[in-house]
């Protein structure tokens, strides 16, 4: 089989990509590892830049008949004080909110448009197992799938594979990492009708806790330092249910439904980035490329507009069956910027922000940046336009290539 482009990957950055180079008359195929888009490893924000690029592809209207909640403001409670971070309400963009929706619904959304094109192609159940390489290019890949293994050649891969990348890890690609101090607990807890709705976060007494309104249940993330969850196991359940209660004691009537630690996934953090997101015939994006901390909740922003960028500038290329290393090398400087502002802003927030607040050294009182977003409202709009656009926003290409 050859195809112009394998995406390895059907994630947030592999779906896009395969959707948007499919509708310029790209012949791509997408190559998913798992059976489904059902898994909680997920993060479900869908920021208003990404409703940008729905809009932009004419799907918007569509798209939010989906079950999804809006979030047009950021608030928290830090040092005891409630305080809205972010207000997203005053963006130049259609949607002027942040959109929580199953990522897995998103994903099925993303599949069902790009279905519509005939050179798109979604194979589940299809993982990645090494490169083809002949002299010095990458030429196709080698996949495992329910009925054997098989050979896919294309002009180009794509490595949208996520931060365990087998697709970089197989092209030899130095990867810098850039440190991540903490690791992420994930559950479930019910929802009642009269919660308060929107996402929530607590950063206080040595705790950092966020609440993801998922209609009919909250997913709860708790933040631990590296390597602590061992400590906390040994703690116990009841003592872990307690510091809950103890956060947010609207929570203890319903912190049984952790029943043992089956219930609480650890999802470990990491924040790095490739020198060179690119080999002749290969280009990683997405997390493959820069792995992503959750800080922020901005990796799947990333992800997309990587997918933008990338098919704005290889579907030319590619539908003339022309797609040099310059041009891949046109995707990372134009990605390369935005990545490493919001990394620098992540690897700041967890040295100054989360490392102390998990230390216990944490603010005693709202710190006075956070009283400035107090005083004078107009301010959350920066936090809302660095969450909900980022840096050097993307837009679809509407030329023919
Ligand atoms: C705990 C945690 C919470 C987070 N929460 C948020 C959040 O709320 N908002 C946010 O914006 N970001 C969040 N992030 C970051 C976000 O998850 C990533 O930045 C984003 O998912 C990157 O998208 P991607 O498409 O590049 O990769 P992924 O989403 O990782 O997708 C990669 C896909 O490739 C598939 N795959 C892997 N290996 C192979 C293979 N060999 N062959 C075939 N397929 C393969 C995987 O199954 C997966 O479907 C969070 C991260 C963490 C760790």
């Amino acid at each position: 089989m050859h195809v112009q482009c394998v995406v390895a990957g059907g994630g947030p950055a592999g779906m896009m990509l395969g959707l948007l180079l499919a509708r310029a008359g790209v012949s791509v195929v997408v190559l998913e590892k798992h059976a489904d888009f059902l898994r909680d490893f997920r993060g479900d924000t869908i920021h208003p830049s990404t409703l940008e690029v729905m809009y932009e592809l004419g799907v918007l209207d569509e798209f939010l008949k989906r079950p999804h909640q809006e979030v047009r403001q950021l608030t928290g409670r830090v040092a005891g004080e409630r305080v809205t971070i972010g207000d997203f309400t005053h963006l130049p963009t259609h949607c002027k909110f942040l959109a929580l929706m199953p990522q897995w619904d998103f994903l099925d959304f993303l599949a069902e448009k790009a279905r519509a094109f005939k050179t798109f192609e979604l194979r589940m159940e299809h993982e990645i197992s090494g490169l083809i390489e002949e002299g010095g290019r990458i030429v196709g890949v080698r996949v495992k799938t329910p009925t054997g293994p098989q050979e896919i050649r294309a002009d180009l891969v794509v490595g949208a594979d996520g931060r365990q990348s087998v697709v970089r890890a197989q092209a030899g690609l130095v990867v810098d990492n850039l440190g991540a101090p903490i690791d992420v607990l994930w559950m479930r807890l019910s929802r009642r009708a009269d919660d308060p709705g929107q996402v929530f976060g607590y950063v206080e007494g040595g705790h950092i806790f966020v609440m993801f309104d998922r209609g009919d249940y909250w997913q709860c993330a708790f933040v631990i330092q590296k390597g602590g969850f061992d400590d906390l196991k040994r703690r116990g359940m009841d003592a872990f249910r307690e510091t809950l209660a103890s956060i947010e004691p609207t929570l203890r009537d319903r912190l049984g439904e952790l029943g043992d630690w089956s219930d609480v996934k650890l999802l470990t953090v990491l924040v790095d980035r490739l020198r060179r997101w690119h080999r002749p015939g290969l280009l990683c994006i997405g997390d493959a490329a820069h792995a992503m901390s959750p800080i922020g909740g901005v990796g799947i922003n990333l992800a997309i507009q990587d997918a933008v960028a990338a098919a704005n500038i290889l579907a030319g290329p590619l539908a003339r069956g022309a797609c040099s290393d310059a041009d891949l090398a046109r995707v990372q400087e134009r990605r390369d910027w935005p990545t490493r502002v919001v990394q620098r802003v992540q690897v700041l927030a967890q040295e100054r922000v989360i490392g102390p607040a998990l230390s216990g050294k944490g603010p005693q009182q709202l710190p006075f940046a956070l009283k400035l977003l107090r005083w004078f409202p107009m301010l959350r709009r920066i936090p809302a336009r660095l969450v909900g656009i980022g840096v050097r926003p993307e837009h679809v290409s509407h030329q023919s290539p």
